[in-house]
């Protein structure tokens, strides 16, 4: 049997768990919570990071700190998991669901503009599979319209922007704030886990407040204040310190595991271009402002019955290749919410997209022998 997804274990972390633990600092923003946001700062030049429980949690902090209230606008893509939308929700917004691109599941740019109300205070993009929105256009309107942009970056650890001007820059590093997760499933693992990252200044006092409870603890730990108190509304945002000794142990192997991935996610993509005329399905399309992360292999039939088939097949020999979203704006959550656009192209990933297996324990026999059955 070929799974979906198996997590990878570099090896290390029980030792770095062993050692949170015996350190006698098991709470959160210890030294390994610390080691790892230093890494993510300088590596990808984020301004600030702060690891998280979840990216859920990364998202839900980043609309309190958007300040996002009741009956504010949020635009976000309908074809994206649950967590985008959730966290804008529970601070009382409206979301306004926008369409994908016809070849590519990311939110389409020339389509957020006429979405844009005097209500609309944050525009979401979720770069999905990793591939970079449009930055430069959405940004733009953010300017034009003073709107915040918090990049749902879950699964773009690693990988970057190529701005109009030829300059790279790390998803999640571009608009105000972004979200990243470390979910099992993710490239980037701790079980659960998540991240989030300010490169606006004027955010990040405040980010460390909602962070711990409200309070203003990280200022106190670091000398620049005699006692803290509570001065705002907050959670316990923050991961233990056993989460984060999980995660270093993933960082330091970091490239390893993005050099396998991108080689299994290229035998894929050699092979079906190869191919190309016998296949029953397209290939993803990379736009050439981003880079490749290789988070995730898809392809999209003509159909819904033509996947619903391809599954079986692949699973009669084995094989677990899965769907992904169901539009948000026809979920039974949100449909009496929505406004009655249609959005044809998210509906369309919502049928037709499939996922196939990538992790980093795949050989790349298997990812033949599943290129040959889809062929
Ligand atoms: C995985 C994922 C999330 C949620 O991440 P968690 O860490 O499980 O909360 C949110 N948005 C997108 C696009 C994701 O892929």
């Amino acid at each position: 049997m070929i799974p979906f997804n198996k997590p990878f274990l570099t090896g290390k972390e029980t030792n770095y768990i062993q050692d949170a633990v015996l350190s006698g600092k098991i709470s959160g923003n210890g030294v390994f919570t610390q080691k790892c946001q230093q890494y993510f700062e300088n590596r990808y030049r984020f301004k600030k990071c702060l690891l998280t429980t979840s990216c859920t949690d990364a998202l839900e902090m980043a609309a309190i700190l958007a300040n996002i209230e009741k009956d504010d606008e949020v635009i976000i893509p309908s074809y994206t998991f649950v967590s985008t939308a959730l966290a804008f929700i529970r601070q009382g917004a409206k979301i306004l669901f926008a369409d994908s691109y016809s070849d590519n599941p990311n939110i389409d740019a020339d389509k957020i503009e006429a979405l844009i109300t005097s209500k609309t205070k944050a525009i979401v993009p979720v770069h999905y599979a990793g591939v970079a929105c449009d930055m430069d256009k959405i940004m733009e309107l953010a300017s034009k319209y003073n709107l915040i942009v918090i990049e749902d970056a879950a699964q773009a650890i690693d990988n970057y922007y190529i701005d109009k001007n030829g300059i790279k820059k790390a998803l999640g590093s571009i608009g105000h704030m972004a979200a990243f997760s470390f979910h099992e499933t993710k490239n980037i693992i701790a079980g659960e886990g998540g991240m989030l990252t300010i490169n606006d200044e004027q955010f990040i006092d405040r980010a460390e407040v909602i962070w711990e409870k409200g309070t203003n603890r990280s200022k106190f730990f670091r000398g620049e204040i005699d006692k803290y108190g509570w001065v705002d509304t907050g959670s316990s945002f923050l991961p233990s310190e056993i989460v984060a000794a999980f995660l270093w142990a993933q960082i330091e192997n970091i490239d390893f595991i993005q050099d396998k991935r991108k080689m299994l996610w290229n035998t894929y993509d050699v092979f079906f271009k190869k191919n190309q005329e016998k296949l029953k399905f397209t290939l993803t399309i990379t736009p050439d402002y981003s880079t490749n992360n290789a988070h995730m292999y898809y392809i999209i039939f003509d159909n819904l019955d033509e996947r619903t088939k391809a599954i079986q097949k692949l699973k009669d020999h084995g094989v677990l290749a899965v769907f992904h979203y169901i539009s948000l704006h026809s979920s039974p959550f949100y449909i009496s919410k929505h406004d009655g656009r249609e959005l044809t192209n998210s509906d369309c990933f919502t049928d037709r997209l499939l996922r196939l297996p990538l992790f980093y324990e795949l050989s790349i026999e298997q990812v033949e022998f599943i290129s040959n059955l889809l062929k």
